[in-house]
């Protein structure tokens, strides 16, 4: 119900119209309402008119006619007067004409009042002509009846009159004359009345016409006021209702807009979306928006707690392919020494086809990217790249990362053949990818910085090798894994035999190269998981991981051939050093850490003590005192 309601109001509110047709259809309804009472009082005028019309066609003529007849009547009466009044047959003749005159033209004017046509009045005294007009046939029946009755009349009076002159040259009793003119001054009396009485009825139906109109001007003015004011209610009611649902969201908007420059927006509240229109959809592309940063910004979290720059490589790419349907996306990373580039993603780059030629990624200055740190995109230019292997693909955009001021990296998205794939969707997708990569950015930066201030803290920048620090930061962690594992952890010793003489004869130079090399053989005989130590200028440390017993003395004894054979440049030729090992076992041959370190240095003295070059494996009578 209540849904049907909104529904309803939306539809009358035209709330998912375009704002431009709710405005027109508002001033459509507006302009509706107009034509509605234009058009009453259109209708009202010409009604008024026709109405109008017809009493000056047909009534006034009518009782033109009656006051003509009237005042023709009274001139007769007169003559009639005269008649009796003259002695003068002369002159009685001519009043007897003049009567008869009068009476012949009320008769004829009576007559057109009853068939219609055109009336000329004129004095018959006088002969002056004072109007004409046209008289429409009478079709009332009782009016027809009145003025048929005057005629009759108006015939006996013309009896009368014609009797009465009659009587004159008869030279009548003057009695009987005034007896006769008598008779005629009562039937002049009754045709007046007559004609009154026609004229009454015209004045009646005036008074009608008169009333209808005032009646239809009351309606009309009433009509037009009425469709005035409900076009006014409506225009206010449907004005208030298009503004509200034009405002509120906006309104709605604008609050979310200066939340978000504040930063006090919660992202995960969007907005109503009330509408179809173009409000609308900017409330649905704001929530687009607001999902985009939340996304970012919970990524940019999450990566911020990642361990590793490898960790955000690996969630990079992910989204890439997962997220955004980027299907195709090599992740490379410029290494610490800068010459050379590796792929960090995907992770088992072995079984991925690539699309770049392998030189990149021994010489990283010859991939574009890298080199000028611009996207490099095949879309704009085709064959933009000479290291993109042609033919396999045909698009590619390399995007490079940028950290610490350099380029740090490259993200290289490859689509299918030209054609294939849609360059709008594609476009679309890399821009997103570039919002990740630009957020990622400023976090890699601090990842490897802090990777770097790490390994100086534990590396020794020499050889690269772990120093003593390093030691000390894993050893517990060290000893508690090889407990639970129940695993052996062997400790070797290793000290240049007779360095000094080296130091003392090519140089300090000479020297550092010898334990460069040294340091290179250590980390090379050794497993990837084992750890070399730099535990003093030319003395080594190497903890061999979960070995088992009598493994430590084969490594041991590895080290020592491999040192012996190490040939080390020097003008003139190359030089050879031996090296001698001492041997511990942790657990077997202590429980503690630093003690397995002390026997070690105690199997080393002997190794020393025993004529050098030799690996010595600690054992209990080498060591009498109850502490190291
Ligand atoms: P041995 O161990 O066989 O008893 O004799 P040695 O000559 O090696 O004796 P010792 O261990 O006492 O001498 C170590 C010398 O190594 C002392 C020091 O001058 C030198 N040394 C230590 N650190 C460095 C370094 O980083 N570079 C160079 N060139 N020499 C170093
Ligand atoms: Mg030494
Ligand atoms: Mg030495």
């Amino acid at each position: 119900m209540k849904d049907t309601i909104k529904k309803l109001i939306n539809t009358l509110t035209f709330t998912d119209l375009p704002i431009r047709n709710k405005f027109i259809l508002f001033s459509a309804g507006a302009l509706f309402w107009l034509v509605v009472i234009a058009a009453i009082g259109l209708i009202v005028l010409f009604d008024i008119n026709a109405k109008s019309k017809r009493m000056v066609d047909i009534i006034v003529p009518q009782e033109k006619t009656a006051n003509i007849v009237i005042r023709k009547l009274r001139g007769a009466s007169i003559s009639a007067h005269k008649i009796a009044l003259y002695k003068d047959t002369e002159r009685m003749n001519i009043h007897y004409l003049n009567g008869k005159a009068r009476l012949e033209d009320c008769r004829s004017y009576l007559n057109i009042l009853l068939m219609g046509g055109r009336i000329k009045d004129y004095s018959r005294g006088t002969g002056q002509f004072y109007n004409e007009f046209i008289v429409i046939p009478l079709n009332d029946s009782e009016k027809r009846r009145l003025i048929e009755d005057v005629i009759a009349k108006v015939d006996n009076l013309e009896k009368l009159l014609s009797e009465m002159a009659d009587m004159k040259f008869g030279k009548a009793n003057m009695e009987v004359l005034q007896d006769k003119l008598s008779e005629y001054d009562l039937l002049t009396r009754d045709t007046v009345s007559a004609i009154n009485d026609y004229a009454i009825s015209i004045d009646k139906e005036w008074k009608e016409f008169t009333g209808i109109i005032k009646t239809r001007l009351i309606l009309s003015i009433m009509l037009i006021s009425l469709a005035f004011v409900v076009a006014v209610m409506l225009s206010g009611v449907f004005g208030l209702l298009i503004s509200r649902s034009l405002a509120k969201p906006i309104k709605a908007i604008i609050t979310q807009i200066k939340a978000l420059s504040t930063g006090e927006i919660d992202l995960t509240k969007k907005l109503d979306v009330t509408s179809k229109d173009e409000l609308g959809m900017l409330s649905t592309e704001f929530n687009k928006l607001m999902d985009t940063i939340e996304h970012v910004t919970s990524f940019k979290k999450v990566i911020e707690e990642d361990e590793s720059t490898d960790d955000i490589y690996m969630r990079l790419g992910r989204i890439f392919i997962d997220d955004l349907g980027l299907d195709n996306c090599v992740i490379y990373e410029v290494a610490d020494n800068k010459n050379a580039m590796k792929i960090v993603y995907p992770p088992e780059a072995e079984g991925v086809e690539l699309h770049c030629k392998r030189d990149i990624q021994h010489d990283c200055g010859l991939c574009r990217a890298k080199r000028t740190g611009h996207t490099v995109s095949s879309v704009d230019y085709p064959k933009i790249c000479k290291y993109y292997v042609e033919g396999l693909n045909d698009m590619h955009v390399c995007i490079p990362i940028i950290v610490g001021g350099n380029v740090g990296g490259v993200v290289q998205f490859v689509c299918g053949k030209r054609g294939s794939c849609d360059m709008a969707d594609i476009e679309k997708k890399v821009s997103r990818a570039r919002q990740y990569i630009d957020d990622a950015q400023p976090v890699l930066e601090a990842k490897r910085l802090m990777k770097v201030l790490k390994d100086s803290a534990v590396k020794d920048p020499m050889t690269g090798l772990y120093n003593r620090r390093f030691i000390e930061e894993v050893y517990e962690g060290l000893i508690s894994g090889t407990n639970r594992r129940g695993t052996i952890l062997g400790l070797l010793m290793c000290d240049l035999d007779f360095f000094k003489q080296t130091n003392d004869t090519y140089g300090h130079d000479i020297g550092d190269a010898v334990i460069k090399e040294t340091a290179n053989i250590l980390k090379k005989v050794v497993r990837g998981t084992d750890m070399v130590v730099r535990f003093g200028g030319e003395e080594f440390l190497v903890l061999l991981l979960d070995i088992k017993s009598g493994d430590a003395v084969d490594v041991a004894e590895k080290i020592r051939e491999r040192v012996e054979d190490m040939k080390v440049r020097v003008s003139g030729g190359f030089i050879q050093k031996t090296i001698s090992v001492g041997v511990c076992e942790f657990p077997t041959d202590t429980q503690n850490f630093w003690e397995a370190v002390k026997y070690a240095d105690v199997a080393l003295y002997k190794a020393k003590e025993q004529g050098r070059n030799k690996v010595i494996r600690f054992s209990a009578e080498m060591w009498a005192e109850e502490k190291y």
